[in-house]
């Protein structure tokens, strides 16, 4: 289902609608940012190409395993072997790897990132959703199963954002709140998990608790909440997880990080990339 509006109306709508999202993207803003959806990026910003970014970020995350060859690390984890788990396989820092880790004290770099391998996801969507190739084949095998095991019809309610959109949304609320009530209301251009096009924020099918904390207790947010790792996802902002993500709880908000590490996760009952990677705490931004 497909709604267009003008960019203005769509401002509007997006700042209603983060201010019930905090941490997450609008249903609209995608939308205002991008009247036609297509493959490639609408940021006009410069866009790095991916192996720009790993041999820039490679130095800074020494890994284990890294040799005299500057080869740049993988940026999927399809190379992880069964039954082995290396914490450094991927970068946690290039804004590429399926590892990424981005929150409040950790923004992207570059600040203005873009994926190159945008699709739009060919689900059920509140807005024409894009997301990286690989986290969309994981998110279509997620529905389709969470239908065919009782988890319910599910939609896309936003996905990809751009770091010029999070400009527009972030200073229009700086210009109307000022900036520490900006900073409650909406992430900053460049923390946001949706600017990897990794994150995806889900909703019911027909709509029921989107974007609120009720969706944890519907049939499909209790599905996700048990089922995602399976598929990749990581329920990116658990409900006591707050002073460590500095996002209050999101169950609508899954993140994809590829399978062997949702697995390494889900086994040792580690619920945040904080924890598990042994990062800070992130309740806030630096300044
Ligand atoms: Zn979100």
């Amino acid at each position: 289902m497909s709604r267009p509006v003008r960019p203005l109306l769509a401002t509007v709508i997006t700042l209603a609608v983060l201010a019930a999202t905090a941490g997450c993207s609008s249903s609209t803003t995608t939308t205002a940012a991008s009247p036609a959806p297509a493959s490639s990026s609408q940021a006009p910003l410069p866009v790095p190409s991916e192996s720009t970014s790993s041999s820039a970020t490679a130095s800074a995350t020494p890994s284990a395993t890294a040799t005299a060859s500057p080869s740049p690390r993988p940026t999927d984890d399809t190379t992880v072997v069964a039954g082995t788990f290396n914490k450094t396989l991927l970068s946690i820092t290039d804004p590429a790897s399926s590892w990424v880790v981005v929150d409040k004290l950790r923004p992207l770099n570059p600040i203005n990132y873009a994926p190159s391998d945008l699709v739009t996801v060919p689900v059920a969507h509140a807005n024409p959703p894009r997301l990286r190739k690989r986290a969309s084949d994981a998110l279509v095998a997620m529905f389709a199963a969470a239908k065919a095991s009782g988890g319910g019809a599910m939609q896309i309610q936003s996905g990809y954002r751009s770091y010029s959109t999070q400009v527009s949304v972030y200073s229009g609320w700086v210009n109307s709140l000022g900036k520490k009530q900006a900073d409650i209301q909406s992430a900053r251009p460049g923390y946001s998990e949706h600017q990897t096009g990794l994150a995806v924020d889900i909703s019911a099918l027909p709509a029921n608790c989107s974007l609120a904390a009720c969706f944890g207790a519907t049939p499909q947010g209790k599905w996700l909440a048990a089922n995602a790792w399976k598929y990749g996802f990581l329920l990116r902002y658990p409900k006591d997880k707050t002073a460590i993500t500095g996002f209050t709880y999101e169950p609508w908000h899954f993140r994809y990080i590829g399978v062997a590490l949702s697995t390494e996760m889900h086994k040792e009952n580690i619920r945040t990339l904080e924890e598990f990677f042994g990062l800070k705490a992130a309740p806030s931004y630096a300044n």
